[in-house]
């Protein structure tokens, strides 16, 4: 597959671009595996077992990264399953010195992801921010919106609201975000090395499209940052036209003063500037172990404070009488439980107003943690409860050794027994994977039916 020569011409010119080195990389072939740590569920060795073949080099620009020798396959590692790493191309991690170098991360935050799905970001900025923190993980496009849910659940925190909205629904959040992250949809050239076919959707017209849509995206959500907020602008595009041009846009039309962010010489970042001034930070996988990459942060200097919240409606709370049942499942007692018909929600309390008044403002499609649902003075336990970091560590847990997780995340059926009767949690290396329900006579799997691994593991 041969990279577009337009775009090879467009590049002229543009600071680290080197044609020959990059033409080079992307006809090697050569691929690169990396993933993200989960603090929350931290692997007791790394690599565990089932990564001990692979070497495994930490990523420079985040505490969480890591490359991997090969790429072994995560369909079969039940920690994938469990929630203890993300796979994740190793540039777009350099969020992390965004976030760290620009943020006082002590504080409690009010940070938007727009373009968030499949939520390689979301988690990451979930790792980054304090408990206190909210994070508003959008994506407009609903095929996508399932996935992202599904893997903030994964990730097991509660203080994420998921939301199905288009850019402009967010204007009428004035002033109420610290950070706004714009992982902007984009012409996608930082990724030919990993998927060629790629390039053939390639065109100039398309870059021009692209850009178009950044400026009315970034426009749509800028009223929604408080004045002194940062953005945070990414794209995997090497065009000038989605990057420092995008920059300039945000420099020229809206309020707004550059950041300069710090890189080590070793990383091979480029910093690079636009004619405002702009600063950006370019990712060349010529020069660095990691894909095409493009990042620059904005401070706001317009706008007013955050607003008061004022909802409408509220949710409705949980009858007080069913409180103490559920509480006997979580781990701390600062929930706020509100009820839809039998589905259980649990609300990190401090968070509740906020989370009000996005069920006002916004089309919410998942909030705090799903706790299960209420049947005859009885929680039947859903599977948010068990990836989630609040769930408590007396209840039941059932080992599994690897065949037995396999077959488990396969949804079969699970031939041992369990000491005891009733709803448990099954784990893998101390890391829940779902629940079972022991009955007397059989065990009922309850891992979700649309996670489930369809493939037979190879022998
Ligand atoms: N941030 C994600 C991550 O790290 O996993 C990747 C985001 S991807 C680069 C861009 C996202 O923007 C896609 O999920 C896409 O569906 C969404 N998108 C597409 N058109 C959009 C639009 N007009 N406004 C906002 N988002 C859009």
């Amino acid at each position: 597959m041969q990279i577009p020569d337009p775009l090879l011409d467009s590049l002229e010119g543009i600071k680290g671009y080197n044609r020959p080195a990059f033409e080079e990389i992307h006809a090697s072939g050569r691929q690169i595996t990396s993933i993200r740590l989960n603090p929350a569920k931290p692997l007791t060795q790394f690599p565990h077992a089932y990564m001990s073949s692979l070497r495994s080099t930490a990523i420079p620009w985040t505490r969480y990264g890591h490359y991997l020798s090969e790429r072994p396959s995560f369909t079969f590692d039940p920690l994938f399953h469990a929630g203890c790493y993300y796979v994740q191309e190793a540039s777009s991690m350099f969020l992390e010195q965004a976030i760290v170098q620009t943020t006082d991360l002590a504080r409690p935050l009010r940070v938007l992801d727009l373009c968030a799905a499949p939520g390689g970001k979301s988690t990451h900025l979930q790792s980054l921010l304090s408990k206190s923190s909210l994070l508003v993980s959008n994506e407009v496009i609903r095929t996508r919106v399932n996935i992202l849910k599904d893997n903030i659940i994964k990730w097991g925190s509660s203080n994420v609201v998921v939301t199905h909205n288009d850019p402009r629904d967010f204007a009428k959040l004035e002033d109420y975000f610290d950070i706004i992250v714009v992982d902007a949809p984009c012409s996608g050239s930082g990724l030919f090395r990993r998927e060629p076919e790629a390039m053939e959707e390639w065109s100039l017209d398309n870059v021009a499209l692209c850009s178009q849509r950044q400026q009315r995206i970034l426009a749509d959500a800028w009223p929604a940052l408080k004045n002194g907020g940062l953005l945070v602008y990414s794209t995997c595009s090497y065009s000038k036209e989605e990057d420092e041009a995008i920059a300039d846009w945000v420099m020229n039309s809206l309020s707004a003063d550059t950041q300069q962010l710090k890189v080590e010489q070793e990383w091979n970042v480029v910093e690079v500037q636009g004619d405002s001034g702009a600063y950006g930070y370019r990712f060349w996988p010529d020069k660095l172990a990691g894909e095409g990459f493009f990042i620059a942060c904005f401070r706001k200097t317009d706008g007013g404070d955050a607003p008061t919240l004022k909802s409408k409606s509220r949710s409705t709370p949980v009858n007080k009488k069913d409180i103490p049942l559920l509480q006997k499942w979580l781990s701390s007692d600062d929930r706020y439980f509100l009820q839809r018909e039998q589905t259980v929600y649990a609300w990190p309390q401090e968070l509740e107003q906020d989370y009000n008044w996005l069920l006002n403002n916004l089309r919410v499609i998942y909030s705090g943690t799903i706790l299960g649902e209420l049947m005859r003075d009885k929680l039947v336990p859903d599977h948010a409860l068990a990836m989630s970091g609040i769930l408590s560590g007396t209840v039941e847990r059932t080992p599994l050794n690897y065949d037995e997780a396999v077959a488990y995340l396969q949804r079969k059926d699970l031939k041992q027994g369990t000491a005891s009767k009733g709803w448990q949690l099954v784990v893998f290396d101390e890391h829940p994977l779902g629940w079972i329900n022991a009955l007397p006579n059989r065990i009922n799997n309850y891992y979700p039916k649309e996670l489930r691994i369809l493939k037979e593991k190879p022998e």
